[in-house]
This record gives C-alpha cells, sequence and structure tokens, in this order.
C-alpha cells in the first residue's frame, strides 16, 4: 500500500508527486504518454515557442522601423519545428531527471480506477491510502465537425511542417489567438471566427477592444458575434458555411472551441465519483465525494492553466500529508494570453468588481507614457481596478510583453494590498514594470507621469 497513487503526470500530476515525495510520503505515478502531459509537449511551451519564432519573424520585418538594415525573408518550418522541439526535449529531460531523483515510482501505462483505493494498469494493481486522478483534457470539436485533413486542433497545428496561405480558426479565446497570432507573423492570412460579441471574451471589456484594435491593426481579419454552422473540405482547401449563410474558405480550419476532461472510461463514474460533464467534481480542498480520493487540474472545472494544475498538485500533497494548506484563490491565478500583443490579468474584471463589491474604481495607465513601451514601439494599457478606498481587486494589462508584469499584479491582488500600501515601493526606469508604479501613483491620488 503507498500513501499516494497519482493517475496522470502532467503538470497536476507530477507536481503531486514532488511535493509528496519532498513530504517524505510513498508516490506512484502513471503516465500512458510522455511526462510533462498537454503543456510541456502540446500546450503551453511549443506554442511559446512558435510565438517566439513570429516575434523573431516580426523583428526582422519591423527592422527598419529602428535603422537596422533587415528583410523577412519567409519561414523555413522545418527549423522552427527543431527549435521548439530542442526547447521542449531539453525540459522534459530535466523533468525526467527530477521525478527520477525523488523516490517516486513511475509506471509507464494506460490506467484506470479499479476500486476507490486501486487503480490497475497493465494488469497490476497499486493500491493507495490516497489517489489523485490527473488525467488532463483533450481538444473538442463541435458536433458534427470531424477532426480528420485539413481540420484541425491544436494537436495537429503543433506539427504542421509547412506555413498556409490561408487559415480560418474556429473560437476567439487563449488558444485561438494564439495561433492567430502566430500565423499572422508567419505572412499567413488569417480569420478569426468567435460565436461571443467579442475577441478574448472572458476578459475585462476595455482589453477585448483593444484587442480587435491591435488585431485589426495587424491584418488579421475576425468575426464575432457569428455562429459557424458547417465545415467540408476538399484537396485543395476547407469551406466554412456560418449560420448567417455567409461561407469563407482558406487551406486550413483550426478548432479551438476550447478543451474538455479526459475522464470517459476511467472508472471514475464507476467507483461513485460525483461528476458534472465529465469534470471531477471537488470541494476546496480538491477532495472527490469518495474518501481518499482527490483530483487536480484539467479535469476539475475552473480555469484550464498549468500553474494552476502545479499549485493544486503542491495543495493536494500537502493536505494528504497533513500540513492543512490554504485553500487556493481561483481569482487570485494569474492568466496571460500570450499573442502579440500579450494580455495579462488577474481577479476580477471591472464589470465583475461592481457587481461583487457594488463600489469601485478603476484607473487605465496608458503604456504610450511608458519610456520602455514607447522604446520598444508597443501600445496598450495597464488597467487597476479598486474597491472604493480599498486593496485592487483587478489588474488588467494589454501590450508587448506584459505578460512578464503578472507577478507584480498577483503579489498585489493576493496580498489585497491597496495602492497606497505599494507606492512607496520603488520601480526600476526605464522599465515596462514602472506602469504599475505610475498606475498605482494615479490611484492613490498622486500621478507622476499621468494626467490625474
Ligand atoms: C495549445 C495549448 C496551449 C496552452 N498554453 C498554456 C499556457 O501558456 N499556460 C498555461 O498555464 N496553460 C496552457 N495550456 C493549458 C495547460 O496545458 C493545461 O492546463 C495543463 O496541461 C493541465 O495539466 P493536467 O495535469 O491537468 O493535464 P495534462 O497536462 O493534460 O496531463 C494529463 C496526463 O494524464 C495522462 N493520462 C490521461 N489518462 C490516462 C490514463 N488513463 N492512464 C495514464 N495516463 C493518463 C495523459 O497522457 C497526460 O499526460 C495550454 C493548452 C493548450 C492545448
Amino acid at each position: 500500500m503507498h500513501d499516494i497513487v497519482i493517475l496522470g503526470g502532467g503538470s497536476g500530476g507530477y507536481a503531486t508527486a514532488l511535493r509528496a515525495s519532498q513530504l517524505g510520503l510513498s508516490v506512484v505515478l502513471i503516465e500512458q504518454d510522455k511526462l510533462g502531459g498537454t503543456c510541456l509537449h502540446r500546450g503551453c511551451i511549443p506554442t511559446k515557442a512558435l510565438l517566439h519564432a513570429a516575434e523573431v519573424a516580426d523583428t526582422a520585418r519591423e527592422g527598419e522601423a529602428f535603422g537596422v538594415r533587415s528583410t523577412f525573408d519567409g519561414i523555413d518550418m522545418t527549423k522552427v519545428n527543431s527549435y521548439k522541439d530542442g526547447v521542449i526535449g531539453r525540459l522534459y529531460k530535466g523533468l525526467q531527471g527530477l521525478v527520477a531523483s525523488r523516490a517516486i515510482t513511475y509506471v509507464e501505462g494506460y490506467g484506470q480506477l479499479v476500486a476507490p483505493n486501486t487503480i490497475e494498469v497493465n494488469g497490476e494493481r497499486y493500491e493507495g491510502r490516497n489517489i489523485v486522478l490527473a488525467t488532463g483534457s483533450f481538444a473538442r470539436s463541435i458536433p458534427g465537425l470531424e477532426i480528420a485533413g485539413r481540420v484541425m486542433t491544436s494537436d495537429q497545428a503543433l506539427t504542421l511542417d509547412y506555413v498556409p496561405q490561408s487559415v480560418i480558426i474556429l473560437g476567439g479565446g487563449v488558444i485561438g489567438v494564439e495561433f492567430a497570432s502566430v500565423w499572422r507573423s508567419f505572412g499567413v492570412d488569417v480569420t478569426v471566427i468567435e460565436g461571443l460579441p467579442t475577441l478574448v471574451p472572458a476578459e475585462d471589456a476595455s482589453v477585448s477592444k483593444a484587442m480587435e484594435r491591435a488585431f485589426r491593426k495587424r491584418g488579421i481579419n475576425f468575426k464575432t458575434g457569428v455562429r459557424f454552422q458547417s465545415a467540408a473540405q476538399d484537396d485543395s482547401g476547407v469551406n466554412v458555411t456560418l449560420e448567417s449563410g455567409e461561407t469563407l474558405r482558406a487551406d486550413l480550419l483550426l478548432v479551438a472551441v476550447g478543451r474538455g476532461p479526459r475522464t470517459e472510461g476511467l472508472g471514475y463514474e464507476a467507483q461513485g465519483i460525483a461528476m458534472d460533464r465529465g469534470f471531477v467534481l471537488t470541494n476546496e480542498r480538491l477532495a472527490t465525494n469518495v474518501p481518499g480520493v482527490f483530483a487536480v487540474g484539467d479535469i476539475v472545472p475552473g480555469l484550464q492553466l498549468a500553474h494552476r494544475g502545479f499549485q493544486q498538485g503542491i495543495f493536494v500533497a500537502e493536505e494528504i500529508a497533513g500540513l492543512a494548506p490554504l485553500a487556493i484563490d481561483e481569482t487570485g491565478i494569474p492568466r496571460v494570453t500570450y499573442s502579440e500583443p500579450e494580455i495579462a490579468s488577474i481577479g476580477y474584471t471591472e464589470a465583475q468588481a461592481k457587481e461583487k463589491f457594488g463600489d469601485v474604481e478603476s484607473y487605465e495607465y496608458n503604456l504610450g507614457g511608458n519610456g520602455k513601451s514607447q522604446i520598444l514601439g508597443t501600445a496598450g494599457f495597464i488597467k487597476l481596478v479598486r474597491q472604493k478606498n480599498g486593496p485592487v481587486v483587478g489588474v488588467h494589462m494589454i501590450g508587448s510583453r506584459v505578460g512578464e508584469l503578472i507577478g507584480e499584479a498577483q503579489l498585489v491582488y493576493n496580498w489585497e494590498a491597496s495602492p497606497e500600501d505599494v507606492t512607496p515601493l520603488i520601480h526600476a526606469h526605464p522599465t515596462q514594470n514602472e506602469a504599475f508604479g505610475e498606475a498605482f501613483l494615479a490611484l492613490a491620488g498622486k500621478p507622476l507621469h499621468a494626467h490625474a
């Protein structure tokens, strides 16, 4: 009998294993495919490598504006892929080494929950005083839309060995806009279709609007508030029909309509675990209704992000070890969309904050007044939302590289700091980070490089 048996070696599962082994618990980690899961092999890391290659392409294209003679001669997808795969390979090796260096029994194979405390893999049974379900997610499609050939999800799009001439992207959420951004930088004619009224609809309304402006400027086409009806492919392309009757044609159709929980046929329901539309239900301590069974990562309803999985994994390991960790505040999880421009946010949008707290104040500091942003030639803003005379309850940013600024935002939000608390803290000049200081100063009633 082990202390913990974990099903799934992605962000949530391996974080549980690493923390549990640190705490001296005996751990079994079961993975059918590659340690690291979606994030490392088909998610966060490969997409960000492509986005970096896209940034390099833009830099080459825009060199003249900075007085640097450079030309953009095109994309060699074989080399882009080998750069991307090199990054993944190094991180994969590092992670394998980390797991191997700990007292973790790593089991390769497809596991199923066959009793509330037992997972079976290749006919072998692993019993645990605690079970952690961490089987992750898969790219969803739309009913009737088959993923094949020119109709693909992010899984296939990440392995393309050529640059298409034109692409239609179904879904204007995080994954959709990241691919739109990469392909546009690679010279592709891109059209995003989004059923809701704006791109990145989960973001603060002012950020969604700014994103649309930026995409328009970049020549990325998008149609919002329109619904997809059907798609048909032939030898040379895909025809997409919208409910309005309008048809569009492109080389490829990327389906980026969200990710479903990978829980079917794994024995969860059979063992009496409460589920909702395939997701595993937990309380705030990540315990399911079956004693001793926990769940982490994308199978738990909420934000599907790698760092949420890491934190949940650490939490569950500590919970099992009896450390009684603090429950995770889901609104305190930072969110970054790594397109050009980037979007980064934490806490409540202004509309949500108004609904929750009633009286709120907000302030938008325009990056136009920020020296480093001017140097980079980026536009955008940092928007702070605070409770009237109280703490900052939302931070919303858009602009090149603002993802790197989320660290300060998450400290301020999670420490429930008010602008007055943080204005004495000095920001280095000239950094983009400084824009935070300016926004805090303005909200505290003493703007420096901004109008009141
Ligand atoms: C294109 C894309 C880009 C993304 N970008 C980001 C980003 O920039 N930042 C971010 O935070 N998040 C990003 N994500 C989301 C992130 O990848 C997920 O939130 C994260 O991987 C979830 O971790 P997980 O452990 O829940 O599941 P997964 O990483 O999916 O891992 C689950 C693991 O369980 C294994 N498994 C499943 N069933 C079984 C079984 N029966 N037996 C054995 N093993 C099994 C799977 O093989 C898999 O390895 C992105 C996702 C995608 C698709």
